[in-house]
C-alpha cells in the first residue's frame, strides 16, 4: 500500500497519529527534502529506505513506488503541511492509477492553520469575515486570470497567501488595490512551528519593508485581513440569549 502523509507544518508532533504510524510501520520513506522535518524520518523502524523527492523528477518517485509496491512493501510519500494544498499528490495519483496501484491519502495540518496559531488567530470573525481565501501569487506555476491577487483582495474576505514572500512588493500592490486601504493588517509568519520561527506584523503599508529587514525570501505564510487586529461582534453560538441544538437560551 503506498500512503500519501501530510507531515504538518514542521513541529514533529503536528503530524497526525495515523500518520506517524504508518511512518513507523514503513518499509519506504520519499520525502519532500526541501519542507519536510528529517526528524520524522528517527521514527521510522531499521531498515527503513529513505527518498528525498527534492532531487527527483515525477517519473523517478513513481518508479520507486512502483517497484516497492511490486515487492510488498508499504511505502509512505511524505508531504509537507496537508498533501491537498499544493502538494502537487494529482499527479502522482493519476500515474498510480495508470499502473494498477492502490494509495490512501492521509491528511495533516497546513501551514496556513499553524501560522494562524502561531498569531494567535482566528480566520473566521463574525462582523469581519466568514471566509478563508487560500491563494498564492503566480510564479512559474500560471494562477488563473480570474483569480488575480488584486481580484481575490476585493472580497476584504481573511486571505492565507502561499509562495509568495519572495514577491511580497508585487503581492502588496495588488492586495492594496483589492482592499482600497493600505492600513490591512498582515503578519507573515516564517517557518511555522519550526524552533526558527518567526512573526512579523504589520500593515500593507509596512509590510514589505519589514519583510525585507528580516531577509526572508521563502518558507513563509502571508495573512492579510482584518481579522488580525480588526473590531468583531461576539459569537452568537456563546451568548447568553441565543438558544440552539445542545444548549438554551438563558437571557
Ligand atoms: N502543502 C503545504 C504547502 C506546500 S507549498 C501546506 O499545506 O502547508 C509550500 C509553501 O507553504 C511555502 O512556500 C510557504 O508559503 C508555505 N509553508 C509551508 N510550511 C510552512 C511553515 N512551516 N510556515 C510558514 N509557511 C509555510
Amino acid at each position: 500500500m503506498i500512503s500519501f502523509v501530510g507531515a504538518g507544518p514542521g513541529d514533529v508532533d503536528l503530524i497526525t497519529v495515523k500518520g506517524r504510524r504508518l511512518l513507523e510501520r514503513a518499509d519506504v520513506v520519499i520525502y519532500a527534502g526541501s519542507l519536510v522535518s528529517r526528524e520524522h524520518l528517527t521514527f521510522c523502524k531499521k531498515g527503513c529506505k529513505f527518498y528525498d523527492s527534492a532531487s527527483m523528477t515525477l517519473e523517478e518517485v513513481i518508479e520507486v513506488m512502483e517497484r516497492e509496491y511490486r515487492q510488498g512493501k508499504s511505502i509512505v510519500r511524505l508531504h509537507t503541511g496537508d498533501p491537498s494544498i499544493y502538494g502537487a499528490i494529482k499527479e502522482q495519483m493519476d500515474l498510480l492509477e495508470e499502473r494498477g496501484i492502490e494509495y490512501e491519502v492521509v491528511p495533516g495540518v497546513s501551514s496556513f492553520t499553524a501560522s494562524c496559531a502561531a498569531i494567535k488567530g482566528e480566520f473566521t470573525l463574525p462582523g469581519i469575515s466568514q471566509t478563508i481565501i487560500i491563494t498564492r501569487l503566480e510564479g512559474r506555476t500560471p494562477v488563473p486570470n480570474t483569480e488575480s491577487l488584486e481580484l481575490l483582495a476585493a472580497h476584504k474576505a481573511s486571505m492565507a497567501i502561499f509562495l509568495s514572500v519572495g514577491n511580497m512588493e508585487r503581492a502588496v500592490k495588488k492586495l492594496k488595490q483589492g482592499y482600497g486601504r493600505s492600513d490591512v493588517p498582515v503578519a507573515v509568519v516564517y517557518k511555522a512551528t519550526w524552533e526558527d520561527q518567526k512573526v512579523i506584523m504589520g500593515t500593507l503599508d509596512d509590510i514589505a519593508q519589514k519583510v525585507k529587514d528580516q531577509g526572508i525570501r521563502n518558507f513563509a505564510m502571508i495573512l492579510v485581513g482584518d481579522f488580525i487586529n480588526g473590531k468583531y461582534e461576539r459569537s452568537r453560538l456563546y451568548a447568553p440569549g441565543f438558544s440552539h441544538g445542545f444548549r438554551r437560551a438563558t437571557q
